[in-house]
């Protein structure tokens, strides 16, 4: 297939109406001092301000924008997503709308990209703005989630990146309904580098990542890169038989031998407690697994697009 665009850029958008001039205009510069040929498509994701307006206004009066408009919120990773599977360029960039990841970087993401990488990936050198919880859970997250999968993520990018072509038709064609398109663009291996930034503050309005959704892409790394939360499990279960076991011998011991019962409210409702606990916490680890494959097997569409002015036959897959 012959590809339209030397560079395509996707910016998921949720109510970004304040950032999304200076966000166009930068871009904009950006990648047509380095080509015509460029594309710049909006996800609106279902954005409650005029955020839609504003990516009109800039389709309007330049034939290189393109939109596509969801048909309610589904979420950045899965905006991304619906970005992907209408591009049309050799390669392409994927940018927030706040101005936190500065559009110049495209430069040195699109000159390394030319040196013959498949995914250029901006990595942080610090994160302006992002409280220390956000930070620090980040950190720690990002540090386990590398432990327990068996490929190479790397540590201390966001999405902020540029992807070959042939990394945008790979994740074109995994048909997983949780995203998490850092950890599956590392999964398939190819040629990685990265460039240093500073990562900004928003510039306007605020995240858009409530800590329902943090925890929810978190977990949705976990679960669908690894299986080791299952492994834990059924090792906590193995060690506490053993434990309860020895515990068993030894209560029959003071019984008959050392002819002492143990008696105790405290003991009973301790080990009655903690089993509880434990069990709970087992049930939701394979509760996360079968909830995922719950979602896969009603194998419902992504998104729902409202509006475009990208045509059918744009469609890289
Ligand atoms: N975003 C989106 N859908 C959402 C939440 C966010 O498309 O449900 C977009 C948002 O407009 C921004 C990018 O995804 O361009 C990153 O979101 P945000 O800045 O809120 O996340 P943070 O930087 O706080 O992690
Ligand atoms: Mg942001």
């Amino acid at each position: 297939m012959m590809l339209k665009n030397d560079i395509s850029v996707v910016v998921p958008v949720y109510n970004e109406y304040e950032n999304l001039p200076e966000l166009y205009k930068r871009v904009k510069n950006t990648v047509s001092s380095i080509t015509d040929k460029y594309q710049i498509i909006f996800v609106n994701d279902g954005s409650n301000d005029d955020s839609l307006s504003r990516i009109l206004s800039f389709a309007e009066n330049n034939p290189k924008v393109f939109y596509l408009d969801l048909s309610r919120n589904f979420g950045h990773q899965i905006a991304v997503t619906a970005g992907l599977e209408y591009c049309n360029a050799d390669c392409t960039v994927i940018i927030d709308s706040d101005l936190q990841d500065p559009p110049e970087l495209i430069f040195e993401l699109y000159s390394k990209y030319r040196e013959g990488f498949d995914v250029v990936y901006a990595k942080r050198k610090k994160r302006e703005g992002d409280t220390f919880i956000k930070k620090f859970t980040a950190k720690l997250y990002y540090r386990l989630l590398k432990r327990w999968v068996s490929f190479e993520i790397p540590l201390d990018a966001g999405d902020y990146r540029l992807i070959s072509n042939k990394v945008v038709s790979a994740v074109n064609q995994m048909p997983e309904q949780n995203k998490f398109l850092r950890a599956q663009i590392a999964w398939l291996g190819l040629k990685q580098a990265y460039v240093l930034f500073d990562r900004e503050i928003r510039k306007h309005g605020k995240s858009g990542y409530s800590y329902g959704k943090m925890f929810r892409l978190a977990f949705d790394g976990i679960t669908g890169f690894s299986d080791k939360p299952l492994l834990l499990v059924s090792r906590l279960g193995f060690v506490i038989s053993i434990f309860s076991f020895l515990v068993i011998i030894y209560a029959i011991f003071a019984h008959y031998i050392f002819k002492q019962t143990i008696t105790g409210w405290t003991s009973l409702i301790i080990s009655a407690m903690f089993m509880g606990g434990i069990q709970l916490l087992s049930i939701g680890i394979i509760g996360e697994y079968i909830s995922r494959i719950n979602k896969n097997v009603q194998k419902r569409p992504l998104y729902i697009l409202k509006d475009t002015n990208i045509n059918d036959t744009y469609i890289n897959s």
